[in-house]
């Protein structure tokens, strides 16, 4: 026997035995296919939940509750599994009673040690796309004729006053967005609501120099990839242009000035309170306080806050903060370099917002410091595209045939548990490649950092989402000097001084607070209420019991893209990477529920934060 028809024995053979044993109910003899270390991660299929089983125990225990209900047949190849130092990989496909799913395998001598399941589509809700797609036109002369702009005219006119949507998305930037284009696609009535001026406004009202840190591979939103021309780093107004289209395009009903101020649950449905300002197609609201806005109470079944991780400026109560006589903002709220030109700027704070400011403002000739105030993890850009991400997003990975929902399965199928083990690898690797670099930064009196435990950028935005920047050029200011680098704590600002803990004075025209962002739930609390938001718990993080990522472990982010611990309650985000592959199993989530299909949640995680 060749090599080949080896590892396809293997495969088939798990395969048969995995599903006779399903099929016979039998989850001990499934579970005993699996390692003794071993991870199953179900992504909706089994569970309707997004969760991560360990072991044969764990396994056992997901298919004896489950088993009945899923009714999983089928499990299959769906190409030909490869081998590589030990560990198959195979692609498969299975069904259950009410979806058809696929997933990754991989098998180390013999015995799963990886296996991720997802439900890809519901059976008799299959989104219209191809040889499904609508006609657009209804051929033939018809007196009652409506046209597509006549009735998206009406459906935006009565969606939220004479018809509730079922699903209300409370945030429309990529990530209300991508998910909103999912049920509309599922066609399941959903409504957006953005207190910015236009879709993509999250972006354009950052810093002037921003352009997206990652690459255009990773980046694209579902159904529509950014064309072959797009650049590989896309300025912000660019990206913000692009999600202004692809809202109009994908049809999704999307009110802008629109505020969502407060969500009662009442009954199986949400009382959702939205303040509406402007010209609008609306009639029935109640006049707000503004004479231009009213406000109206839309009252979906399912309330979604995509509220984003950057929503909540944090900024330090330093003392004599009042007294600075200088412009004091935080970088969320920074207009850019343009008025500071031969002005003393400090910047406070190291990460990514960070650096690009001070490479901004140095670009014009302002006096740039830097203040760190605890150590951050840096990794340039090229090298992170090339050693980081470039198996997957990448026009290498492209011309290689991976797909970005292969990339992304990929990426998927590799449970939190092991992803830092896996990771760090990686980053020794581009610290070796780049030791010139980093000890250049480290000479400057950079401290850095690869993550506590050395896995690097990703796992550190799991865990908490900031301590970092891709390095775009600014590390080269910092190590040369040329950006002045400052270490400590701020103890006070004077009148035009930011003064640290050793005493350093720091003359400045210009303070920056480049100090991050609060946490989704006191977003959240804004709109649901303190009480609320407390028994939902913290969002985001993995319960690694690192810094900002308290104990214990969760194994999955916590709530998101979930069923949380209030129904009908969920959250939706993160990078655009992630954001375009959970908001398919949200929307599968949220539309099963529309259907009254059976969602019967199993390992709904405890809740062990407030915030
Ligand atoms: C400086 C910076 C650089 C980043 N770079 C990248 C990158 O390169 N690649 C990447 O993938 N990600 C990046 N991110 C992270 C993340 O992807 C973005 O923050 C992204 O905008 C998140 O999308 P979102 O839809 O979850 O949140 P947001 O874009 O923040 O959208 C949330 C929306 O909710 C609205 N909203 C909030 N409260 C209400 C309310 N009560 N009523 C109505 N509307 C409300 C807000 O106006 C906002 O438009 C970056 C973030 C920052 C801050």
């Amino acid at each position: 026997m060749t090599e080949s028809v080896d590892v396809r024995t293997t495969t088939s053979e798990w395969l048969a035995a995995f599903q006779a044993a399903l099929t016979a109910r039998n989850a001990g003899a499934a579970a005993a296919l699996f390692a003794d270390d071993s991870y199953w991660r179900d992504i909706v299929a089994f569970t309707w939940n997004i969760t991560t089983v360990e072991g044969a125990v764990g396994v056992a225990g997901l298919l004896r509750a489950t088993l009945d209900e899923v009714d999983p047949v089928g499990f299959r190849l769906t190409e030909e599994p490869a081998e590589e130092d030990g560990v198959i990989t195979a692609w498969i496909a299975f069904e259950t009673r009410t979806g058809r799913g696929s997933g990754l395998l991989r098998l180390v001598g013999g015995k799963a040690f990886t296996l991720l399941t997802t439900l890809d589509e519901l059976k008799g809700h299959e989104e219209p796309s191809n040889g499904r797609r609508p006609a657009g036109v209804r051929h033939g002369a018809f007196r009652d004729r409506v046209t597509w702009a006549e009735s998206r005219a009406r459906e935006e006119a009565e969606l939220g006053y004479t018809t509730q949507p079922e699903v209300l998305i409370v945030g429309g930037g990529q990530g209300g967005i991508a998910l909103g284009a999912r049920l509309r696609q599922l066609g399941v009535p959903a409504l957006i609501v953005e207190r910015n001026q236009r879709p993509g406004d999250s972006w354009r009202r950052r810093y002037k120099s921003l352009a997206l840190h990652d690459p255009v591979w990773y980046d694209h939103l579902p159904y529509l990839p950014f064309p072959a021309n797009w650049p590989v780093f896309s300025p912000k107004d660019k990206i913000g242009d692009w999600l202004e289209m692809y809202a109009t395009v994908m049809e999704l009903n999307y009110w802008t000035s629109a505020t969502c101020t407060s969500a009662v649950r009442e009954g199986d449905r949400w009382a959702v309170v939205v303040d509406r300002d402007g010209e609008h197609g609306g009639s029935s609201g109640v006049r707000g306080s503004s004479p231009a806005s009213e406000r109206v109470t839309v009252r979906p079944r399912q309330l979604v806050l995509a509220l984003g991780a950057s929503g909540l400026p944090s900024v330090p109560d330093f003392p004599g903060r009042e007294k600075f006589r200088g412009d004091q903002h935080h970088s969320s709220a920074h207009p850019g370099p343009d008025q500071y030109k031969g002005k003393r700027a400090v910047v406070i704070g190291s990460n990514n917002s960070a650096h690009d400011i001070c490479a901004a403002l140095w670009e014009v000739g302002a006096d740039v410091t830097m203040v760190q105030r605890s150590s951050t993890h840096v990794v340039r850009s090229d090298t992170l595209m090339d050693l980081g991400l470039g198996d997957l997003y990448s026009e290498r990975a492209v011309a290689a045939g991976v797909t970005t929902f292969k990339a992304d399965t990929i990426f998927a199928s590799l449970p939190f548990r092991v992803l830092p083990a896996l990771q760090t690898p990686v980053y020794d690797a581009i610290r070796e490649r780049d030791a010139d670099y980093y000890g250049r930064l480290e000479r400057a009196g950079f401290d850095l950092d690869f993550g506590e435990d050395g896995s690097g950028l990703f796992v550190k935005y799991l865990r908490r989402g900031s301590g970092y920047y891709i390095d775009v050029g600014a590390s080269e200011l910092v190590a040369s000097g040329d950006v002045k680098l400052a270490s400590g704590q701020v103890t006070e600002l004077t009148e035009d001084e930011v003064v640290l803990d050793d005493g350093t004075r720091l003359p400045a025209d210009l303070v920056v607070y480049a100090t991050g962002y609060g946490s989704m739930n006191q977003l959240a609390a804004g709109i649901i209420g303190q009480e609320m938001a407390d028994r939902v718990g913290k969002v985001w993080g993995l319960g690694s019991g690192t810094t900002k990522d308290p104990g214990p472990w969760e194994g999955e982010l916590r709530n998101m893209w979930k069923p949380t611990a209030q129904d009908g309650l969920w959250f939706h985000g993160g990078n655009l990477a992630l954001s375009r592959y959970y908001s398919l199993y949200l929307a599968l989530q949220l539309k099963a529920r529309m259907e009254g299909i059976p969602t019967p949640v199993y390992g709904q995680a405890e809740v062990h934060h407030a915030q």
